[in-house]
């Protein structure tokens, strides 16, 4: 098989040393790879280039079109553009995959059948960039929905659901208040939703679709929704399957693809060989099969799924009991490795 070029970013904090372990396993697995390693994040930032990716970085991607990306440190304050936003909007990534399994009994969870997929909108919303002073005390913030944006995220996740085998979309949205711009997306839902009747539907208001969310995870499936509401819910259910460093996601555009986990840097425990790398490695199977290597992915997917059941376990979600051994991140990847 022809090797396929991807770009690959170590980030920062935990972020080498999950990209260590992700790519110590692909190799293993026989995925035909062809890396290019970028560096991107902190250091790109204090080097003085405002958005934490230079040019080279960014003649790789577009030349790669694939890219896997370890967390990346954003700095407070003014004067520094998120590169995660950036990357989203410039790459043209419109939708943000992130599902969640419960990996019961394994895996200590509270909702052992929770087995969801949240579809985010990713390029608009409050996170599209239109952000300024007014006077010295009032600072503004605007919420850009456009319909383009709506529509194209909304099929995407019917034509998701459909092609995965899902039998329902919820869509979450907050249009009793913000009746212009969640109506409008609440509106290309109910317009959607009718071109695909083999598929339920459902809205519900954010509010206590998110109570629902954290209550009885396992009555959703495919859940779509605007920018802000899909990232925090993501975490939300991602924490409620075990651990925020389970979780993988798929930033998805029509030219370009962005893989990653779904937590941050996690500088707290960086450095410690402790990070759970699983959230990095279940997004690089989904590369794999995005670029056409879904025996490879599954080989990686079976081999994972297999160290989790064995109870060998990082600290986030090892147990007293029900886990059998708690290991770094290294050991946690050399035990993948074992069983593919
Ligand atoms: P975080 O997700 O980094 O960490 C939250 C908590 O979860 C921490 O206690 C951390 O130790 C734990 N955690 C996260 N990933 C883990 C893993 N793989 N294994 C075990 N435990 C894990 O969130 P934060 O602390 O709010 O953010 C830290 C930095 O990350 C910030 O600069 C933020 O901007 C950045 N961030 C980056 C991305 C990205 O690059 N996609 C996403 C979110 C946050």
């Amino acid at each position: 098989m022809a090797k396929t070029l991807i770009t690959v970013a170590f980030g920062d904090g935990i972020g080498p040393e999950i990209m260590t372990a992700t790519l110590r396993i692909l190799e293993a697995a026989g995925a035909e790879l062809d890396i290019e390693t970028v560096e991107i994040g902190e250091k790109v930032y204090k080097r003085g280039i405002d958005n934490g990716m230079d040019p080279k970085a960014w003649d790789s991607v577009r030349r790669t079109r694939v890219l896997l990306k370890a967390p990346i440190t954003t700095p407070q304050g003014g004067g520094y553009k998120s590169l995660n936003v950036t990357l989203r909007k410039a790459l043209n990534l419109y939708a943000n995959v992130r599902p969640t399994v419960a990996y019961s009994p394994f895996v200590e969870t509270t909702h052992p059948k929770m087995d969801l997929v949240i579809i985010r909108e990713n390029e608009e919303d409050l996170y599209a960039g239109i952000e300024h002073r007014q006077t010295q005390q009032v600072y503004q913030c605007l919420k850009l929905i456009t319909q383009p944006g709506s529509e194209r995220v909304i099929r995407y996740a019917f034509d998701y659901a459909r092609a995965n085998g899902r039998k329902k979309v919820t869509c979450f949205v907050k249009d009793n208040i913000m009746k212009f711009t969640d109506g409008l997306f609440h509106k290309e839902f109910e317009r959607i939703a009718a071109e695909y009747p083999d598929l339920e539907h459902e809205t519900m208001i954010v509010d206590i679709g998110a109570a629902r969310l954290a209550n009885t995870p396992e009555r959703f499936d495919v859940v779509v929704m605007p920018n802000l509401y899909g990232d925090i819910l993501s975490d939300v259910t991602a924490e409620l399957s075990g651990s925020v460093g389970l979780a993988p996601s798929a930033n998805i555009g029509d030219g370009f693809a962005m893989f990653e986990a779904i937590h941050g840097s996690a500088p707290d425990i960086a450095g410690q060989n402790i990070a759970n790398p699983s959230g990095l490695l279940l997004a690089a199977v989904m590369m794999l099969i995005h670029i056409g290597q879904a025996a490879v992915a599954e080989k990686v997917h079976l081999a994972w799924l297999r160290t989790i059941e064995d109870g060998i376990h990082t600290r986030d979600i090892y147990r007293e009991g029900s886990s059998k051994k708690l290991v770094g991140t290294d050991a946690f990847a050399d035990a993948v490795i074992e069983r593919l």
